[in-house]
């Protein structure tokens, strides 16, 4: 069966280097199969998202010459089914009402650390836990987070595939019990993706290795709600002159910026299909732009 692909940004910002690499590689993928590359719209933090962003997004791909099969899907149409995701869950005893401010998170974690000064690098430290060992109390909830250990003790052992790493075995605990809703947003990140990605009937999921841990949360959901699993190809970053990852604090330039400039897309987009080309062989040096 030819693939289905998506690129599935969210209008927070405008599209830097690494978002068009990122959608060129999704975009490729499936037109080499003729598949289908759908694009999604993940719009669904309400404090951040901006429809000015959604029609640059639109401009920019065009620019690019990447053409996305059938309407756009935005996330905040969707509001039902990541609803429904979420009664199933708490039907099963997986979702717990969070109260936490995020400074009495941080304050948690300082207190629990045993190292008199913490280490300034490593993972970030997850959620402590607080509320689930204390009484639920949902009218006061800013948020429903998933026991993880209960989710993945309900699950089972399960495993995910990925083009680079292989067979890989979800190991969802280690970021801790996540936020699947707040107040706010209806839907986090983690599920308003695993559900749409099931219903795109995407195939194949393309994109930035930065992911790569959330597929482990992706995987147990998938496993939670039944959904089929897609495969991964989690893509290294697309660096800056500098070598470290282009984002816009780093202060690289907006394609938006590229295409007032004159610039032509398509010969950008050639380009960074040239480097990625260049890192598939030996010596694997990574992208410079
Ligand atoms: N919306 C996410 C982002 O812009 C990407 C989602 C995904 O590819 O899974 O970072
Ligand atoms: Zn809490």
């Amino acid at each position: 069966m030819p693939p289905t692909t998506r690129f599935a940004p969210s209008p927070t910002g405008r599209l830097h280097l690494g978002h068009a690499a990122s959608a060129i590689r999704a975009h490729d993928f499936a037109r080499a199969q003729n598949g289908c590359f759908l694009l999604r719209i993940e719009d669904i933090d309400p404090g951040r998202a901006r429809a000015e962003h959604v029609a640059t997004i639109l401009a920019d791909l065009a620019w690019l010459g990447l053409a996305w099969d059938g309407p756009v899907l935005h996330q905040s149409t969707r509001l039902p089914a990541y609803a429904a995701a979420l009664d199933t869950l708490r039907a099963q005893g997986l979702l717990y009402p969070c109260t936490c401010t995020r400074a009495e998170i941080a304050a948690e974690i300082a207190a629990s650390s045993t190292a008199p000064h913490a280490p300034v690098s490593g993972p970030a430290p997850t959620y402590p836990g607080t509320c689930r060992r204390r009484p639920p109390d949902p009218a006061r909830a800013v948020a429903w987070r998933i026991d993880m250990a209960r989710a993945v003790a309900r699950a089972g052992p399960v495993d995910w595939h990925d083009a680079t790493a292989g067979t890989v075995r979800a190991t969802p605990l280690d970021q801790g019990d996540v936020v699947l809703a707040r107040r706010d947003a209806p839907a986090s990140y983690h599920l308003a993706v695993t559900v749409d990605d099931a219903y795109q009937g995407v195939t194949d999921v393309v994109r930035g290795v930065d992911l790569f841990d959330a597929t482990h949360v992706h995987r147990l959901l998938q496993a939670l709600l039944g959904l089929p699993v897609p495969r991964y190809h989690h893509h290294p970053l697309t660096l800056g002159p500098d070598g470290r990852r282009l984002a816009k604090r780093d202060g690289a330039p907006a394609l938006a910026d590229l295409r007032a400039a004159g610039q032509d897309g398509r010969a950008l987009a050639a380009g960074l299909r040239a480097g990625h080309q260049a890192r598939a062989h030996p010596p694997a040096t990574p992208t410079r732009l």
